[in-house]
């Protein structure tokens, strides 16, 4: 756990949150502040800062990741018509959680390309 990292806090159970699935290296959560009618947060367990430093220093982790995603996106009904998993990488990028994590969005047409 790192000090300080609200997604550390979550995984810890320090701060709650409505979690929809989960396996022994990952959790995921409803966003609070959905951007779509199914906004799901998946992360790893472990501190990963974003999907490129967990991809080099863990791809088994990051394939879990992945794998937990497709499978939340199966049990929310989002595999017709589609659905969308985002990293934002990097404060420009919009990423203010410096813990990585992929949203799962749909449910709601998607434009692309996104803003
Ligand atoms: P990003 O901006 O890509 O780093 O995404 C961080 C996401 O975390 C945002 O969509 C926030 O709405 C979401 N978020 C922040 N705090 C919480 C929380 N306590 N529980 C669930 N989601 C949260
Ligand atoms: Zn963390």
């Amino acid at each position: 756990m790192t000090a300080d990292c609200l997604f550390c806090r979550i995984v810890a159970g320090e701060i709650p949150a409505d979690v929809v699935h989960e396996t022994d290296v990952t959790l995921a959560f409803r966003d609070i502040n959905p951007q779509a009618p199914t906004h799901v947060i998946v992360v790893p367990r472990a501190h990963h800062p974003n999907v490129a430093t967990m991809a080099e220093a863990d791809p088994v982790l990051a394939a879990a990741v992945l794998r937990a995603a497709g499978e939340i996106a199966v049990a929310e009904g989002l595999t017709e018509p589609g659905y969308r998993l985002v990293f934002n990488t990097g404060a420009g990028a919009g990423q203010s959680v410096f813990h990585v994590h992929c949203h799962v969005l749909g449910g709601r047409p998607l434009a692309w390309p996104p803003g």
